[in-house]
């Protein structure tokens, strides 16, 4: 009875209230910022523990706000997810992923895989299968060389209609990654049962990994599971020697994180790469 008073609140009078106020700005200034092309990638890489190469990058929207300048996705997505635009701004992301990544091998550079962040909403979209179909088809990327990047309590949504997903679009050569890792609840079973190529360890799990017991012993969990299960194991937000030298000593995969590069534009990710082939 609550809820329902404290809506009606909002609803009569929203001058009153601002922050439903602002949130409806929000929503209305989010309807135009796709026509307005006020949305930008920015690409994290992701780097092999072994190698030390660049094997893929994540793409991470900004919106570049009229007012507020540049906004970061916490701002938004939100309320993206709540109203729903979060489908066609997921498409853009998508669109310009695997268009970006293209013009990456398009001017020589050598092939990475992008991952792209997909929302419970977008991905319980009936033609989300359809929709990477076209991204592919329009920008002419082979599927192999995107991954799409799903959380634990997305696909514990609804288990069957994960499975069904995940194998069509393991069909086209798209991997699935397992984002946050050890944040949601998955079971084991489910995670035998789908077609995963990497687990993601949350950066909650990395930040004390280099003095803190539990935090280890989660950390060196996940890798030996992921080793099992045939997947790749990615450690997120690295920041420090330490921290690359526990996950080093632990055989993890890869890492992501400031210790080796901020997000950054395609610009420079174009110089990375470049550095990478000499
Ligand atoms: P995420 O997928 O877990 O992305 C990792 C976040 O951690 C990113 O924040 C990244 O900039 C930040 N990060 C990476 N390395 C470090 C580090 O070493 N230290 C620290 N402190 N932070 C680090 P960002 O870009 O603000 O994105 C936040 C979240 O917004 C993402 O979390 C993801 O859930 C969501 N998101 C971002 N882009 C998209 C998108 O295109 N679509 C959807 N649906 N969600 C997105
Ligand atoms: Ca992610
Ligand atoms: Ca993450
Ligand atoms: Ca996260």
């Amino acid at each position: 009875a609550k809820e329902v008073g404290r809506d009606n609140f909002q609803f009569y009078a929203p001058e009153f209230n601002t922050r439903a106020h602002e949130r409806f700005l929000l929503q209305e200034e989010l309807r135009n910022a796709l026509e307005r092309s006020e949305f930008e990638l920015l690409y994290q890489p992701q780097i092999d523990l072994r190698s030390g190469q660049i094997m893929a990058v994540e793409a991470l929207i900004r919106w570049t706000h009229p007012t507020h300048g540049t906004m970061a996705p916490v701002g938004f997505i939100p309320t993206a997810e709540e109203t729903g635009l979060i489908v066609p701004i997921g498409d853009w992301v998508l669109h310009e992923a695997c268009r970006q990544n293209k013009a990456w091998q398009d001017i020589g550079l050598e092939p990475i895989t992008v991952s792209v962040n997909v929302s419970a909403r977008q991905f319980s979209e009936k033609n989300l299968v359809e929709r990477v179909v076209h991204a592919l088809s329009e920008s002419d990327l082979e599927g192999c060389y995107l991954e799409l990047e799903l959380t634990e309590s997305l696909i514990m949504q609804d288990v069957g209609l994960a499975v069904t997903t995940m194998n069509k679009l393991q069909s086209l050569g798209v991997q699935i990654s397992i984002d946050d890792f050890g944040t949601g609840y998955s079971s084991l079973t489910a995670l035998k049962t789908f077609p995963i190529a990497r687990l993601k360890i949350d950066k909650s799990f990395i930040d004390d990994v280099a003095t803190n017991e539990d935090d280890q012993a989660v950390a060196s969990a996940v890798i030996s599971l992921g080793q099992k299960l045939n997947m790749r194991v990615i450690a997120e937000g690295v920041e420090t020697d330490e921290q690359v030298a526990f996950l080093r000593k632990n055989n993890c995969d890869e890492m992501q994180g400031y210790h080796f590069s901020k997000p950054v534009s395609s610009r420079q990710i174009e110089r990375l790469l470049e550095s990478r082939s000499r």
